[in-house]
């Protein structure tokens, strides 16, 4: 049984990388080059894979849900994905519900820290 590398997603996922995020612990699996080019990069594997998931469409990389998927269900897959997916997810959900339409679930608000 082989785990497949969840950065190339083509060579066997020999390494695992354990990243500690709030809600618990997310475990990818990658191959001995990603794991190198990972930690040249001086990123998390986190942070790599949420960059990968953006340029794959998926926004959240814990749990792979995207944008699009917000904008029909109104929820997310994880408590992670609103991190992930605050920047494209809710003018998604107001272009799905018409202008002005706000109707964000459970997601807890947050202020811009601008
Ligand atoms: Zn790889
Ligand atoms: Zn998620």
């Amino acid at each position: 049984m082989n785990v497949i590398c969840d950065l190339c997603g083509k060579r066997p996922g020999r390494l695992t990388d354990r990243t500690v995020v709030n809600n618990g612990v997310v475990e990818f699996h990658f191959c001995e080059e990603c794991y190198d080019k990972i930690r040249r990069s001086g990123m998390t594997a986190l942070e790599v894979m949420s960059q990968a998931a953006a340029r794959l469409g998926k926004e959240c990389p814990v749990c792979g849900f995207t944008a699009e998927d917000f904008a029909r269900t109104f929820s997310f897959g994880c408590p992670e994905c609103y991190e992930h997916m605050r920047k494209v997810a809710m003018p998604a959900a107001a272009a799905a519900q018409g202008a002005g339409a706000k109707h964000i679930g459970k997601v807890p608000r947050r202020r811009k820290n601008d």
